[in-house]
């Protein structure tokens, strides 16, 4: 019984920035779990490429579009595409972010736009994209994967911060607006988590962080998929409008 409540069996998942790090790891768990995976990015065809043969070597289908989710009428072809391909959609990740961190005082409009159109309008716009299928089939999912600098803050990522915290308001208020169409809505606020993105981190910085971690050390990309999984499941079928700390202990 168990075993049931965690399968994803010819589920169809939407997975936004599933190229790399988090969305990769999270595309490949849902397909373990039995979904089909609309894979987005929006530059690295290669490595969206590999994401979908382990997807097939999975023995589920996949397929990939490059859009830029921060631009609205691009993220309507994800939801066009996954009902082109697979005829629903089940499940939508709101993953894809990027972070242009300065002081408030070195940041540039440009920097700050381009972080808040990127993480935070791309939730909006995504979540658009996919409404009108979950709502005809009367259910869904939709994560959207916030930040503990969303509730922390952090020097230098003002714009980061403001939309990850965005995040948070948007999936509680959505939680409430889609609870009648049987939508789950929820948020998951990782710490820090061994990507690219933290690789941008300078070592010293790194050690610094790695030390106000209780656990010792950073997370993974597969620790954070794991998550989502459930929050994807059947077992999680009374959660909705939540987010979900996961940090090792970094912010408790
Ligand atoms: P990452 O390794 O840099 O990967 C980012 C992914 O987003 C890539 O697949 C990238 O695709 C895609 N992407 C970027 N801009 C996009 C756009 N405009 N449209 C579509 N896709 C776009 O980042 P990550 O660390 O896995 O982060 C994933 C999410 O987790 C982000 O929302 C991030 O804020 C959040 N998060 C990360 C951490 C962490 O410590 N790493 C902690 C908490 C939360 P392309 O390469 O094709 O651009």
């Amino acid at each position: 019984m168990i075993e049931e409540l965690y399968d994803l069996k010819d589920k169809v998942a939407v997975v936004t920035g599933g190229s790399r790090g988090i969305g990769r790891a999270v595309a490949l768990a849902l397909a373990e779990a039995g979904a089909d995976i609309l894979v987005n990015y929006s530059r690295s065809d290669k490595q969206a490429d590999q994401v979908k043969k382990e997807i097939e070597k999975k023995k589920r289908k996949c397929v990939t579009v490059r859009a830029d989710v921060g631009k609205f009428e691009q993220a309507q072809n994800l939801g066009k595409a996954a009902m082109n391909h697979f005829g629903k959609v089940d499940i939508l990740i709101n993953n894809a972010g990027i972070n242009r961190d300065r002081t408030l005082r070195r940041m540039t409009s440009e920097q700050w736009n381009e972080v808040i159109q990127t993480n935070l309008t791309s939730v909006f716009n995504c979540t658009k994209a996919v409404l009108e299928p979950m709502m005809a089939q009367n259910g869904g999912v939709i994560i959207s994967v916030s930040s503990i600098i969303g509730e922390m803050g952090n020097l230098g990522q003002c714009n980061y911060a403001s939309t990850k915290a965005g995040i948070i308001g948007f999936t509680k208020t959505m939680a409430r607006e889609l609870a009648s169409n049987n939508i789950r809505v929820n948020a998951i606020a990782p710490g820090f988590i061994e990507t690219d993105m933290l690789g941008t981190v300078p070592e010293d910085i790194r050690n610094q962080i790695k030390s106000q971690i209780a656990l010792g050390r950073f997370g993974t990309p597969e620790e954070v998929a794991l998550a989502v999984v459930y929050l994807c499941s059947p077992a999680a079928s009374w959660i909705t409008g939540t987010t979900l700390r996961m940090n090792g202990g970094h912010y408790i």
